[in-house]
C-alpha cells in the first residue's frame, strides 16, 4: 500500500508582494522617548519611522510603512 499525499502544499509562508523590505537608516533624533529612527526600504523606497528606547534596544515600529 502507498499512501499519496492529498495536496501539494508550498513551503514556506504567504508571500506578499514578493518583496521583503531592507530598511536602511536615514537619520535619528533623540529625543525624550529615545531615538526616532526615519528608515527607507532600498528596494522599493517605503519608508517607515522607528522608536528606539535606548543605543542597544531593538527599534520598535511607530508608523506603519508609508510608501
Ligand atoms: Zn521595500
Amino acid at each position: 500500500m502507498t499512501t499519496t499525499a492529498a495536496a501539494t502544499v508550498p513551503v514556506g509562508g504567504p508571500i506578499e508582494l514578493g518583496h521583503e523590505h531592507g530598511w536602511m537608516i536615514e537619520s535619528r533624533h533623540s529625543t525624550s522617548q529615545g531615538w526616532v529612527v526615519y528608515v527607507r526600504c532600498a528596494g522599493c523606497g517605503a519608508r517607515r519611522v522607528d522608536v528606539q528606547e535606548s543605543a542597544g534596544a531593538i527599534p520598535v515600529p511607530y508608523s506603519g510603512i508609508v510608501l
